[in-house]
């Protein structure tokens, strides 16, 4: 059983699972193939870390088993009974592990190798410079888990003009301490400081992010951790670490370039942490409006004589999980001639895609899903915009408001419809914490209650028209 430690045989299996990988990843283009392309990259990877384990000089074998049935135990149960709604702090801390582990390689191997003695220095840069990406995107990862979670307030929190000159003292000292070790210091405080101050960084960068840009940074972070960990594999000589990293940080900066332009944000403003503005009192502040409540059936027969329909999903929609109800109501109104379209804002909801996923899962034909560039042009000739527990991301002031943390942020122009129908349980405000104009509009009437019960209620009330 020699040849299955043999280097060959192993690389043979990191080619093998490189190419599920790659395979896997395609599938992930499309709804309809993403659950597949995840199972086989999951084989691909279940096949690297099969590969790694008969590595030569493998040993600590009680440690190994020890750290996958923790890593069982704690994931498994985490990732079955995560709820839709709660996907993106999930993907956050899965991220932010990564980046810790890549950190705390980077630690070990400065002991083993008495702060990297005799190493070629190549192995002592990359080792650094996976410690401080990977430290960063760890307690990065942790606010914004924190922050997606509620545990801390999605506000921005700053220390004003202060906060960009203490960020670039934190990576000065970082980097500072990793120039003296590769120029031959073996001091484990050296490496400690490297590790601490970009763990500041990670709470320093993340903490004025407001609400509606964390999208963006959970991005950006996952990028970070996919950056460290093909570091740490050109440190260690490890092919599959390499390409696994290498993946991961090309997709996430691909991602995070996507969806910088969704939110009309620049990846360098994000990089310096200059970005999430803050909030001003005034800030989407909606004085003096009055809103104009509205019943099922009213709402049933506005929908019933519009001859355009637009729906437009949000964040309420998936916690309501009212698609199929949606789809369903969709139908009735098609059935009478009525056109209906799908409008998709790039950051609705509370992960990529959401949207498009949860309308998929409810068998909504895709010509019927048009993206917000798509679909901006058609609201001024559209006689029903139904708004589904949707807010932010229709939000006017991102338009007229320069104080507000969304301004900037393109929006899907619901305002521009004949007549517009909310709906949501009350006059909360989304995920960014302002006020929404929209709700106040003379042409807006606002449905109360939950998404999924209030459709349900319309369909009921157009079947008896
Ligand atoms: P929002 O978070 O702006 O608003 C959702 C609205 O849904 C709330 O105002 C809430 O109002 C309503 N709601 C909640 N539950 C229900 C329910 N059961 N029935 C009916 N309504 C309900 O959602 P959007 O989709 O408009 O915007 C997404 C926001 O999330 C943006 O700010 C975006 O930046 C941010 N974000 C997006 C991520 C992504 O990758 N897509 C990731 C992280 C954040 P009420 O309580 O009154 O019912």
């Amino acid at each position: 059983m020699n040849w299955v430690h043999d280097v060959e045989f192993i690389q043979c299996l990191y080619i093998i699972a490189f190419a599920l990988f790659i395979y896997g990843l395609m599938g992930l283009t499309g709804p309809r193939t993403a659950v597949r392309g995840n199972k086989i990259a999951a084989v691909g990877m279940a096949l690297a870390v099969i590969a790694t384990l008969l590595l030569p000089g493998m040993g600590n074998w009680w440690l190994i088993v020890l750290g996958v049935v923790i890593g069982t135990v704690v994931g498994v149960p985490a990732a079955r009974n995560v709820k839709m709604t709660a996907m993106p702090q999930m993907v956050a801390l899965f991220n932010g592990v990564g980046g810790g582990a890549v950190a705390l390689i980077a630690w070990v191997e400065f002991r083993h190798s008495n702060g990297f003695d005799g190493e070629p220095a190549y192995v002592a840069i990359a080792s650094l410079f996976a410690a401080i990406i990977g430290s960063v995107s760890f307690w990065g990862s942790n606010v914004a888990f924190a922050k997606l979670q509620e545990l801390i307030s999605g506000r921005p929190v700053s220390i004003g003009k202060l906060q960009q000159p203490l960020n670039l003292l934190l990576l000065l000292v970082a980097v500072g301490c990793s120039v003296a070790i590769v120029a031959g210091s073996s001091s484990e405080i050296l490496i400690i400081l490297v590790l601490v101050a970009a763990a500041v960084l990670g709470f320093t960068v993340v903490l004025p992010i407001g609400g509606a840009d964390m999208p963006v940074v959970i991005s950006l972070l996952n990028a970070f951790t996919g950056l460290s960990a093909a570091a740490t594999g050109i440190a260690l000589n490890n092919t599959a670490l390499i390409v696994a990293g290498m993946i991961v940080g090309a997709s996430g900066s691909i991602l995070t370039n996507l969806m910088a332009k969704a939110m009309n944000r620049s990846i360098p403003a994000i990089v310096a942490g200059g970005f999430g503005g803050t909030v001003t009192a005034s800030a989407g502040a909606v004085e003096g409006g009055t809103v104009r409540s509205t019943s099922a059936a009213d709402a049933a027969v506005q929908l019933a004589y519009a001859s355009q329909v637009i729906v437009v999903p949000g964040y309420g929609m998936a916690v309501a999980q009212a698609q199929h109800a949606v789809r369903e109501m969709a139908e009735l109104l098609e059935e009478k001639g009525i056109s209906v379209y799908y409008a998709i804002h790039p950051v609705a909801g509370r992960m990529p895609g959401h949207m498009n996923v949860l309308l998929a899962e409810a068998d909504v034909p895709y010509d019927q899903l048009k993206e917000m560039d798509e679909i901006n042009g058609e609201f001024s000739r559209t006689d029903v915009t139904l708004v589904i527990g949707a807010n932010d991301v229709t939000n006017p002031a991102a338009r007229t408001d320069p104080g507000s943390p969304i301004f900037g942020m393109p929006i899907l122009n619901v305002d521009e419809s004949r007549s517009i129908i909310v709906l949501k349980r009350g006059m909360s405000s989304g995920f960014a914490g302002v006020d929404n104009a929209l709700f106040f509009d003379p042409k807006t009437s606002m449905l109360f209650g939950d998404a999924k019960a209030s459709v349900g209620t319309v369909i009921e009330e157009l079947k008896a028209l």
